[in-house]
């Protein structure tokens, strides 16, 4: 049999096993556009050296939500560097929900990660330019490089994100407050929520992932980032990528992986594999459910952990 063949029989047979369970998880409500995604939908795709696999609804559209912070922070660490973005973001997990505000009053100003909504808000600010326009068009010129194409918003997922997104406006004038956002805060949570609201679909997750596995080069063999910018953003998708559930998912799947609140969860098998699932159904903490159990299955099956 070849290669195409085992592997799309293996994403068919993992996500047939796997998207019953959708059914034990909720969609995301807090933004009311995102409320409106059929919770039923399962779709997975694995991108290889030898080319693409997928099954389910792997080409079905969803915005990129929390897995844009890899993209910007690996934008704000080649513009910036690395000293200038650390001192305005940690590096150390929470075990708090993504959108807390609580340790930026109780720990240190700065936001304990990159990964954490607080951490990408500040993170945002670091992306240059002279309008939301210029500083958007940084962050999309890096993830359209990696996809090889050209990418949308969502616009009603940006305008019901812009209108209610009241927690992250508490966060970023938090952060003005004490000095870590630069510049002038809607702009930063403008530019934060047109991120969020990226289409991107299975495939793109995978060939994202991919990109982070073959350590920073697309593709069509073009350097992009710095092998040390993969290494320090592959580190922070272990110790942070799936909220307050990163530990576990070390321990389950032990993949570099990041999840985002509308469903898709990007995965990076270092040297081997990218993979990108969707599956809109959230589990308590916020991560695909069947996303989580699609990777379980395929990191015991293709022996992906890398611990
Ligand atoms: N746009 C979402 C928010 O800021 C992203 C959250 C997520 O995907 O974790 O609340």
């Amino acid at each position: 049999m070849s290669i195409q063949v085992d592997m799309e029989s293996l994403l068919l047979e993992v996500l047939t096993e796997t998207s019953s369970s959708a059914s034990e998880g909720k969609v995301a409500s807090y933004i009311p556009e995102l409320s409106k995604a059929d919770p039923s939908l399962a779709g997975v795709a694995v991108m290889t050296p030898d080319g693409l696999f997928q099954a389910g609804d792997s080409s079905h559209p969803f915005t990129l939500q929390s897995i844009s912070k890899i993209i910007t922070l690996m934008a704000a660490l080649e513009q910036r560097g690395v000293e200038e973005v650390f001192a305005r973001v940690g590096s150390e997990p929470t075990g708090d929900p993504f959108n807390s505000i609580v340790k930026l009053e109780t720990a240190e100003h700065k936001p304990l990660n990159p990964m954490i909504n607080a951490g990408a808000i500040a993170v945002c600010s670091l992306i240059p330019g002279s309008s939301v326009e210029e500083r958007f068009s940084i962050i999309l010129e890096m993830l359209e490089a990696i996809l090889g194409r050209t990418v949308q918003i969502d616009q009603a997922v940006y305008t019901s994100e812009k209108e209610t997104g009241h927690r992250n406006r508490a966060l970023a004038y938090f952060l003005k407050d004490t000095g870590v956002l630069e510049g002038d805060v809607e702009e930063v949570l403008d530019l934060y929520f047109q991120q969020c609201s990226i289409l991107v679909d299975c495939t793109d997750l995978a060939r994202i992932g991919m990109f982070l596995a073959a350590k920073g080069i697309t593709w069509s063999g073009q350097r992009l980032v710095s092998a040390s910018i993969v290494r320090l953003v592959t580190t922070f998708m272990v110790t942070c990528g799936m909220y307050n559930a990163s530990g576990e998912f070390a321990i389950q799947v032990g993949i570099p992986a990041k999840s985002g609140v509308s469903g898709g969860i990007l995965g990076a098998v270092p040297g081997r594999f990218g993979i990108g699932t969707f599956g809109p159904a959230l589990d308590p903490k916020g991560n695909s459910i069947v996303g989580v159990k699609m990777l379980r299955e395929l990191s015991h099956r293709l022996d992906l952990s890398i611990f």
